[in-house]
């Protein structure tokens, strides 16, 4: 397979090239501006000098008259004074400059010597009507290609770090803007893998890319260990409580098989079989509805709901009577809230069951409905059995009865883990406030909006 550069090698490739390119471009630069202004300095330099020797020379009766200020060579200027018809008079033309360099009166020139190049100014000092001198001054020019040397030396030493260091910069400054990917591939690939479904990114938060797509890839994380836990729990769940009444009906088979003689008898074990098989249908629907839940499958379809007609409504089909226990409602008329109402009328549905089943013979179930702020609150209280204060944290949980309730056999153990399933995902609470002997009340709270 063709081994294909890592993004952290391209970047640090891209960013090592970029930095040779620059160093090679101020280079340039730095050449051309060096270049520029040491010849300025030149032409200053000469100008000065001439300029400054112009009033030390004079031509009195035909005769050349220097003062004793005048200097033949100063700040690296040689200073040569000409007859008008070009004869050299005094100074000395410095080594291989051209002695044929015609005479122009203020022109400051570049001449190429045989052995470098000169600056040369040239200065006519009259004398008389027609006599006069001419003044002229040589600068040999800074050997540029010299000057160029030096720089290129300079710079052959100095660019090989500043690229090996541009290089080790880009490197690691790739491998930590990178890391946090490299990190979301290890946790990705671990998870794929199938080694640790707990295993997060946990990058800190924040509101860069990287930073969202962490929080997103945990997001999903935690969503596909939940699935995973939830199929784990249902199989579990499912094998455990299915395992009951199998036994019951194939211990119900074999017994009518070999002893059942009369119809009676059949129809006796037909219906323990029946009964059995209705509360195993029943379970089995419930694990699924939950199920649908815990994955996120059944999804909440949310409508704006008058949660005082519904709970009349419910009020109304299960005041049965029987027991004698008698229902009573205090329900503020037109609490609406945005819930499903398929869904939260199993939750009050199933709080009514409870509170009927666990409730006391000829006693009573008040049923509240009022809004509390943002919130809808529903209240189902009954004077039944109660539940014991070690108990009431457990009873939310899958398949969690209180002993005396599952030694009456009445109920799956479903309900409540299932009510506070819906009422949690709708963004409520439920809690529960109960006396053993007293009685309980369930309290929901729906947010309205
Ligand atoms: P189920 O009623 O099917 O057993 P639930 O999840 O609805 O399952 O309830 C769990 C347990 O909580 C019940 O077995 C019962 O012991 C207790 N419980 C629930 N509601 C009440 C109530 N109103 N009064 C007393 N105990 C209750």
């Amino acid at each position: 397979m063709r081994r294909r550069f890592s993004i952290k090698g391209k970047l640090t490739l891209w960013f090592t090239s970029f930095m040779a390119l620059t160093a090679a471009l101020c280079l340039g630069l730095i050449l051309l501006v060096s270049g520029r202004v040491a010849e300025k300095e030149a032409f200053n330099i000469l100008s000065l000098t001439v300029r400054g020797n112009l009033t030390e020379v004079s031509l009195e009766n035909g005769a050349l008259s220097l003062s004793p200020d005048f200097r033949f060579y100063t700040n690296d200027v040689y200073m040569l004074i000409y007859s008008k018809n070009g004869a050299l008079l005094s100074g000395q033309t410095p080594p291989s400059f051209p002695v044929e360099t015609e005479l122009e009166n203020g022109v400051t020139k570049f001449v190429a010597g045989g052995d470098g190049d000169f600056y040369v100014l040239d200065f006519w000092i009259p004398s008389g009507w027609e006599d006069g001198v001419w003044l002229r001054g040589v600068l040999r020019s800074a050997d540029s290609g010299q000057m160029a040397d030096s720089i290129f030396t300079i710079f052959s030493i100095v660019l090989p770090f500043l690229i090996l260091l541009a290089a080790a910069g880009g490197y690691l400054m790739a491998r930590r803007a990178l890391a946090p990917i490299s990190r979301i591939a290890d946790v990705a690939e671990t998870i794929s893998e199938g080694q640790d479904l707990t295993r997060r990114i946990g990058l800190p938060e924040g509101r860069d890319e990287v930073s969202r797509l962490s929080s997103s890839f945990d997001h999903m994380f935690e969503r596909l260990e939940q699935a995973f836990e939830a199929e784990k729990q249902f199989t579990s769940d499912a094998s455990h409580e299915l395992r009951t009444p199998t036994a019951v009906i194939l211990a119900q088979c074999s017994y009518a098989k070999k002893h059942a003689g009369t119809a009676e008898e059949y129809r006796e074990a037909i219906e323990v079989i029946d009964r059995q098989a209705q509360k195993m249908s029943l379970l089995i629907s419930r694990l699924l509805d939950m199920t649908r839940l815990d994955l996120g499958t059944q999804k909440l379809k949310k409508e704006r709901t008058n949660l005082s007609e519904m709970a009349r409504i419910l009020c109304e089909e299960q005041d049965s009577g029987e027991g004698g226990i008698s229902l009573e409602t205090q329900i503020q008329d037109g609490v609406f809230a945005g819930v499903d109402p398929f869904l939260i009328s199993r939750v009050m549905g199933n709080l009514l069951d409870n509170a009927r089943k666990y409730g006391r013979e000829n006693g009573r179930i008040i049923l509240r409905l009022y809004t509390d702020h943002s919130w809808a609150v529903l209240e189902v209280e009954d004077d039944g059995i109660g539940i014991p204060a070690e108990e009431q944290e457990k009873i939310w949980q899958r398949f969690y009865q209180v002993k005396t309730s599952r030694e009456a056999g009445s109920g799956l153990g479903l309900g409540l883990s299932m009510i506070r399933q819906i009422v949690l995902l709708h963004g409520g609470s439920v809690a529960v406030e109960s006396q053993p002997g007293q009685g309980s009340r369930f309290t929901v709270r729906l947010p309205v909006s």
